[in-house]
């Protein structure tokens, strides 16, 4: 037990080699992505992964479990400080879990939720059909205004009135703008819903003062702590006291086994970083950045769904300059030029979800990195070069050779000079 990975095995080092290269020499756009530090990793990376841990700390079903309960209650008291809530469960292993886990709490099987359409910017997780929530719930969804490509309000209160969710989820994972949650409180209050806020996509930039927070209008908030947040992949659950209690019975023993000790860890030391000022300078540079990135690109004759962004993510919808380059097309030539985006539906895309005529930009990741507004003009102009020479295979390699070179003077996790491009 005393040997190295790389003496057990060669090929799955060898593997993740190719994806450290892969990470440190293209320029990472997916807004929901982030480079964790090494203290993250680190941990995750550790004995805390062998124990059985089910319960909670001080009420546990194995022995053995005083250090893990130490790990889970400080994890638990970071967050609580960090987000300014009441209480917090720190063990869905995913997003997706920690809202089942809400409706697993305060809803019947049947009981009706308003949430965001996923083709308007919600998640799969949010009662759409494929989902396990658009099969036990009543899901009635709202989306943006046509016009101003936001969410409307009067309509949100209209649904509202007209099928009396007895839970409203605002949250989504492709919406430019900021939410607030004060007018939606007003809402659910007005027909006695429950209230969840989703902020798996923003948790970093309410954590770091970069976004309103939800925590004092709603009932429940979710978050994953892989996304802006900057942790190890999985999520956490926090709500008012009142519901702590069937939100802690909904994870365990409801939804899950045992807690992975190792991940709560992971978040523990995450929300430690996130509350020390760098992190508070990350999430402002994030939003800076995006609004640089975003006005070049307009610069550039491309249109973003409702004018541009307040968060860390747009939309560019490609209808405004290449009628026929599909967000797929778009995506798949970004990559050839080493900039990894992806396809993204825009409000009332008239492509297939497959297909799209859209793509979604984020800057969490190059913000990591240490870039700032001038490598977002950069960016903009390389990825408007590229689309606009998307037939054309030499000029998109000269442009990924002028990637890799940037990437070089932005190393990730302190590589001086970055590991070779794979073949
Ligand atoms: C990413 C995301 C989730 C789910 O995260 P997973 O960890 O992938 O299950 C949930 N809600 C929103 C709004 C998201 O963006």
């Amino acid at each position: 037990m005393n040997k190295l990975l790389s003496e057990v095995d060669p090929q799955i080092v060898k593997i993740a080699q190719k994806d450290l290269a892969r990470q440190q020499n293209a320029l990472m756009l997916i807004p929901s992505e982030n480079y964790a530090s090494r203290a993250v990793m680190e941990i995750q990376g550790s004995i805390l992964a062998n124990k059985y841990a089910e319960g909670y700390p001080g009420e546990r079903y194995y022995n053995g479990c005083e250090f893990m309960d130490e790990v889970e209650s400080l994890a638990i008291e970071r967050a609580k400080a960090l987000f300014d809530v009441e209480c917090v469960n720190v063990q869905p292993h995913a997003g997706t879990q920690a809202n089942m886990a809400v409706y697993y709490a305060l809803l019947e099987p049947g009981d009706t939720i308003l949430s965001m359409s996923l083709s308007h910017g919600g998640h799969l997780s949010h009662g759409d059909a494929v989902n396990f929530s658009g099969r036990y719930y009543n899901v009635v969804t709202y989306g943006v205004n046509a016009e101003t490509e936001r969410i409307d309000m009067d309509e949100v209160s209209r649904l509202a009135q007209q099928h009396r969710p007895k839970l409203i989820v605002v949250g989504a994972t492709a919406y430019p703008r900021q939410f607030d949650f004060a007018e939606w409180r007003r809402v659910a209050d007005s027909i006695g819903a429950y209230l969840l806020a989703d902020i798996a996509h923003i948790a970093g930039l309410v954590a770091g003062g970069a976004h309103p927070s939800p925590v004092p209008y709603s009932d429940v908030v979710t978050t994953t702590t892989h996304k802006t947040l900057r942790g190890p992949r999985g999520a956490i659950v926090m709500c008012k006291a009142e519901h702590a209690a069937k939100i802690d019975r909904a994870v365990f023993p409801g939804l899950q086994g045992g807690p992975f000790l190792h991940t709560i860890a992971a978040k523990a030391v995450a929300f430690k970083e996130a509350s020390e000022p760098a992190f508070k300078a990350y999430q402002a540079q994030i939003v800076k950045n995006a609004a640089a990135l975003a006005a070049r690109l307009t610069q550039n004759g491309f249109r973003l769904v409702s004018g541009g962004t307040e968060n860390h993510l747009m939309l560019v919808d490609l209808t405004s300059k290449y009628e026929k380059l599909s967000g797929r097309q778009a995506a798949d030539h970004l990559e050839d030029a080493g900039i990894i985006v992806n396809k993204n539906s825009i409000p009332f895309d008239k492509r297939k979800p497959r297909t799209t005529s859209g793509i979604r930009l984020g800057t969490p990741m190059i913000t990591t990195r240490g870039m700032k507004e001038e490598q977002m003009h950069l960016i903009a102009d390389f990825i408007a070069e590229t689309l606009e020479n998307r037939q054309k295979t030499a000029i998109k390699r000269r442009i990924r050779e002028k990637v890799a070179e940037l990437c070089t003077q932005f190393p990730i996790y302190g590589y001086l000079s970055a590991p070779k491009l794979p073949e």
